[in-house]
């Protein structure tokens, strides 16, 4: 199937580089003829972001970073004057917390400063998004953001994240009530473990990695390609009677509630 995004116009926030979640759904969509813009926090990333949007035939690259609303701001006013006509789809594929507080027991290792700071990036800058991105959304437009099963299951070390990713579940719930009248759907992907930077940010990652391996359904982790494919069926028509849900891609891993008896030792 070709041409599924032919004629679509949508953001993308999130590349840090090419393992980054957003660009294997970039990827997809530009595949199937969308036309996108992204943005990128800060010069550094935003010299890997560049190339990558070029590649996609992309040259509406936006420095923004969610903690400053007039650097939010300047992206929308950026894409109405190159998009007058409104736009069909936002991909929010962004997450922040201490790294130092992604470690040891939740209970002593989250302060009230980093709480807010995880709050507001990873979990409010979606809402932020949303109120600008659906005035200009055209009927049909679609939502996604990312989230992860450490939201509704302990994970350790996932910690302050947890909550965070549990807020914005609920935020997608509140935005795709909100916004259903007006044709506008919500969706989010809960990916399992995926290899990038945000990724390495949580102690002991790769032996969240090595457990989804051994113990999920599929016995594999998922691939940004994996993730892509399924942001594409969120971002086109093919789901058009679905909102306001999260959408697993973790090889199944969240569907277990033991691991499988061949692998443990009485
Ligand atoms: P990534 O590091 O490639 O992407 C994270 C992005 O967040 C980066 O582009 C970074 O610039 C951006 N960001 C952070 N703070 C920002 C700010 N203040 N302003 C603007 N942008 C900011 O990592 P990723 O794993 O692709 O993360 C994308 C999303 O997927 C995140 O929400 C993450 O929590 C989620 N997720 C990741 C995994 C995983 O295992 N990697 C699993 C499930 C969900």
């Amino acid at each position: 199937m070709t041409g599924l995004m032919k004629g679509k116009r949508g953001l993308i926030m999130g590349v840090a580089n090419n393992h980054s979640i957003a660009w294997g759904i970039a990827k997809a969509v530009a595949d199937q003829g969308a036309e996108l813009a992204f943005t990128y926090q800060g010069d550094a990333l935003g010299r890997r972001v560049k190339p990558l949007a070029e590649s996609v035939g992309s040259n509406l690259v936006i420095p923004c970073d969610v903690e400053d609303l007039a650097s939010l701001d300047g992206v929308f006013e950026q894409l109405d004057a190159a998009w007058s006509e409104g736009f069909d789809f936002l991909v929010h594929a962004i997450g922040y917390s201490a790294k130092e507080e992604l470690k040891g027991r939740y209970i002593d290792a989250t302060t009230r400063e980093n709480f807010s700071r995880t709050m507001v990036i990873s979990c409010f800058s979606f809402t932020e998004a949303a109120q600008r991105a659906a005035k200009r959304m055209r009927p049909g437009g679609s939502m996604l953001t990312l989230t992860y099963g450490g939201s509704m299951r302990v994970m350790p070390n996932y910690n302050v994240m947890g909550m965070a990713k549990a807020a914005l579940e609920s935020s997608v719930r509140y935005l795709a009530s909100d916004l259903g009248p007006e044709n506008i759907r919500v969706n989010a992907i809960s990916a399992g473990p995926v290899r990038t930077l945000a990724g390495a940010g949580i102690t002991d990652a790769r032996l969240m990695f090595a457990y989804q391996k051994a113990h999920a359904p599929l016995r594999r982790t998922v691939t940004i390609e994996d993730v892509g494919g399924s942001g594409l069926y969120l971002l086109s028509d093919l789901s058009n009677g679905v909102t306001g849900e999260i959408h697993y891609v973790d090889s199944g891993y969240n569907t277990i509630s033991m691991p499988s008896p061949g692998s443990l030792k009485e």
